[in-house]
């Protein structure tokens, strides 16, 4: 073990977490524990929540001024951006994707902070409708419960908004990812935000429960797996807490009988497998016609063929591992079903043959799928593309919308109006033409199983304010 132990960031410090028990760190490149965190329990949870309730008295933030608040977030992408190899250099050991995607995770969190600082510019709090005021007051204290892929970018959607519109936050990290959400909590510190703004309890889902249950917590900001969020809402639902959820997805990429598939390719690891696939908006299905079929297995063979999978800590790496045994073993049970299925592997379905140590999985091509396979139809959260053909456009839009997920995809085809026709049918939260790349001031989110609610643009900011409106007697 060579990290500092992280327990509690509460009123503003580290602090020994109460609970005893522990859970290790394990790096996923050499599968070697390198750190360990506490497994937050009733009475960490408790303090953390007091803590934030504090700190959110009207004397204290939720009076500051929007100004004031968009300033110190303004100073906290400052200094994040200044810690920001740290993070890296730390997340790489922690989730293990590569050295050179890492910073997209901080660089996203950063450009939160500042849109949401600049958003504050704009932000009306109060407003005059004939004689009513309507103000705009923060929700309260949120719980923050965020996944290991894009630990600090998907603190970053909840916490900026939160925080502009005075909220206090307790932050729970994924276990995997839990000691860089400590570096966030001095950053914080460092740019000015008060003691108990920003609390930090560790610890796996049971400790995420205790953050749900609490009555001190007025509202619930989470993104991870669409199990776990149906949990969090039927809880949330019982005690009426407002509740955003990211969730899982299982998106189409489209190729249209006129795509580039040039294009395709380039694009294909990005849009398909980024971070081993380990991203929610992952388009793990590719929908081809028929004539076309042949050549997009072979745009994607030959995309992966190309990854470099290895050490994530080497520049030279554009795959690493994956996050966990338990992640790359679910991997071996979908690739297994899909084999048993009658789904034909044209690329990978192994883990790699020279690496003896890590959670490495080939980058997989699956064709001959059906979409009512179980390749197709689940969440693998891992280098694993299926290639379904469609028959005309028409069954392509029925297959994309075949599913219970519906959080991202993308169109291919090299006219954008005739793309534009068919991304409007997808039954999705987004969708792409021609590549997939996440805009920080537009709404994102998903439906069906994807989610409830949106993040990001003036959209985000919603979910963390309470309406007020004072009628004054004519
Ligand atoms: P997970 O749902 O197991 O865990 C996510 C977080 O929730 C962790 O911090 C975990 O400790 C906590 N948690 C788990 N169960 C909980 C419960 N019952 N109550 C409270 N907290 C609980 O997911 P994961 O395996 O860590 O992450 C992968 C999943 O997250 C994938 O399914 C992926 O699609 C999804 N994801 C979604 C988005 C999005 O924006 N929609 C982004 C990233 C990941």
């Amino acid at each position: 073990m060579d990290a500092d132990l992280a327990d509690l960031f509460v009123d503003g410090r580290r602090q020994p977490a109460h609970a005893a028990d522990r859970l290790a760190v394990i790096d996923p490149a050499s599968e070697q524990a390198f750190a360990e965190i506490p497994a937050g329990d009733v009475a960490d949870v408790d303090r953390v929540v007091a803590s934030a309730r504090t700190a959110l008295a009207d004397a204290g933030w939720r009076g500051t001024s929007v100004g004031d608040r968009a300033a110190m977030l303004h100073r906290l992408a400052d200094v994040l951006e200044k810690r920001s190899p740290e993070i890296i250099e730390l997340s790489v050991r922690q989730n293990g994707i590569p050295v050179v995607s890492q910073p997209a995770n901080v660089q996203a969190a950063v450009g939160t902070y500042r849109y949401y600082a600049d958003l504050g510019a704009t932000w009306e709090v109060e407003e005059r409708r004939g004689s009513t005021l309507v103000c705009k007051e923060p929700i309260g204290v949120v719980g923050v419960i965020a996944p290991w892929n894009g630990p600090q970018a998907l603190a970053a959607w909840k916490l900026a908004p939160a925080f502009l519109s005075g909220c206090t936050a307790v932050l729970k990290p994924a276990p995997e990812t839990s000691l860089d959400a400590f570096l966030l909590a001095d950053a914080a510190l460092e740019a000015g935000i008060p003691p108990g703004v920003l609390n930090v309890v560790t610890g796996g889902s049971a400790t995420g429960a205790l953050l749900v249950d609490h009555p001190g917590v007025d509202k619930i900001g989470f993104t991870g797996s669409s199990a776990a969020g149906r949990l969090i809402a039927e809880k949330c639902g019982a005690a009426l807490k407002p509740v955003t959820l990211e969730l899982g997805g299982k998106s189409a990429s489209i190729i249209l009988d006129d795509a580039d598939l040039d294009v395709f390719e380039a694009t294909a690891v990005r849009v398909c497998i980024p971070n081993s696939g380990q991203v929610c908006t992952s388009n793990t299905r590719v929908l081809v016609p028929s004539r076309l079929h042949d050549d997009v297995v072979a745009a994607l063979v030959s995309a992966f063929d190309r990854m470099v999978i290895g050490d994530p800590a080497s520049a030279e790496t554009t795959m690493g591992p994956v996050v966990a045994q338990r992640q790359l073993e679910r991997i071996e049970g979908f690739v297994a079903a899909g084999r048993h299925e009658g789904a034909r592997v044209a690329r990978g379905g192994r883990r790699p043959a020279d690496l003896d140590r890590g959670f490495f999985y080939e980058p997989t091509v699956f064709d001959h799928v059906s979409n009512e396979m179980t390749i197709a139809r689940e969440e693998i959260f891992g280098p694993v593309v299926s290639v379904i053909e469609y028959a005309d456009e028409e069954d392509a839009v029925a297959l994309a919308n075949a599913s219970e997920y519906g959080l991202g995809g993308t169109v291919f085809s090299r006219d954008p109006d005739r793309a534009m026709v068919v991304a409007r049918r997808v039954e999705t939260g987004t969708v792409g033409i021609n590549g997939y790349s996440i805009a920080l001031d537009a709404p994102f989110g998903g439906v069906k199983s994807s989610g409830l609610g949106r993040e990001l643009g003036p959209e985000g900011l919603q979910p963390y304010v309470q309406h007020k409106s004072v009628y004054y007697a004519p």
